[in-house]
């Protein structure tokens, strides 16, 4: 995968480049990340890239022709069409099906806005307009990382075992269940019982129960379009029963935040 972030400020994606699983990711020739400057596209001699709304108004807007000109230079660059995202908070929310459907395409651009915002015609260019969330950032950068970091993860490879993202929260529509490691018991609180016995099919059932729980207390919204088997479905009847019940596991009674 290729991808192309279109910025202002190219230098804000080296920390997020250099770090970690991006890092390794681009070492690895799994992904291809190129910040490119849009102000290189600018033709005057002060390299302007925005102007004043016309009609008035606060702030400034960021001038079609030097985004234009970045996204053909690009083009010529890869040799064909790239899939361009335009990064705004009027965009479709960023899901994980989103992020999966990205990191399927071979060449991407992520063009990031500044200041009050874009030309409206710079629209034109996008394949698919992403917002990360219900805010205003100052800028598409750090919109255009979370985009980045969420995407390479589908990537087969990037991730050291290509089976933690497909148990992660939101893989399978699910949040994912408790986790732990060692030690079994620490300030005498415990990991639970079943996670030390090796039977695998026996801890399979409970991680799914608990991630069914967990999905049922935080989001159950989720739960109605999620894709759930007989066994799901059966084991989401028992959890719902012992909630009824009060019988659930302590952590599930309750979130466990601030209880110790
Ligand atoms: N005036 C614009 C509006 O109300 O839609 C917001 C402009 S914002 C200050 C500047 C740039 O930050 C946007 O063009 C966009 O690229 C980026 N941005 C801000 N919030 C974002 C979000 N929630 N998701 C994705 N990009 C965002």
């Amino acid at each position: 995968m290729q991808v192309y972030i279109l910025t202002l400020f190219p230098g804000m994606f080296s920390p997020v480049m250099n770090t970690s699983i991006v890092k390794r990711a681009q070492e690895q020739g799994l992904v291809r990340i190129r910040p490119v400057d849009i102000r290189g596209f600018a033709k005057d001699a002060h390299k302007t890239v925005d102007d004043y709304p016309y009609g008035g108004g606060p702030g400034m807007v960021m001038k079609p022709e030097p985004v234009f000109e970045a996204v053909d230079w690009v083009k010529q660059d890869l040799g064909r069409q790239p899939f361009v995202v335009l990064l705004t908070p009027q965009g479709q929310k960023l899901t994980a099906a989103v992020a999966k459907q990205l990191a399927e395409k071979p060449d991407v651009v992520l063009i990031a806005g500044h200041y009050e915002g874009f030309d409206e015609r710079i629209r034109c260019l996008a394949h698919m307009e992403v917002s990360i969330g219900d805010y205003v950032l100052t800028g598409g950068e750090l919109a255009a990382m979370v985009v980045l970091d969420a995407s390479i993860r589908f990537i087969p490879g990037v991730l050291g075992d290509q089976d933690s993202a497909l148990q992660d929260s939101f893989s399978d529509g699910l949040l994912e269940g408790p986790q732990y490691t060692r030690p079994a018991e620490y300030r005498r609180l415990k990991v639970p019982d079943i996670l030390l016995t090796g039977r695998h099919e026996d801890i399979y059932r409970w991680r799914r129960k608990e991630a069914i729980r967990r999905t049922l207390r935080r989001r159950p919204e989720l739960l109605r379009v999620a894709r759930l088997t007989f066994e799901d479905r059966c084991l989401l009847e028992q959890v719902i029963n012992e909630e009824k019940a009060g019988e659930s596991c302590s952590e599930a009674r309750g979130d466990i935040r601030g209880h110790y």
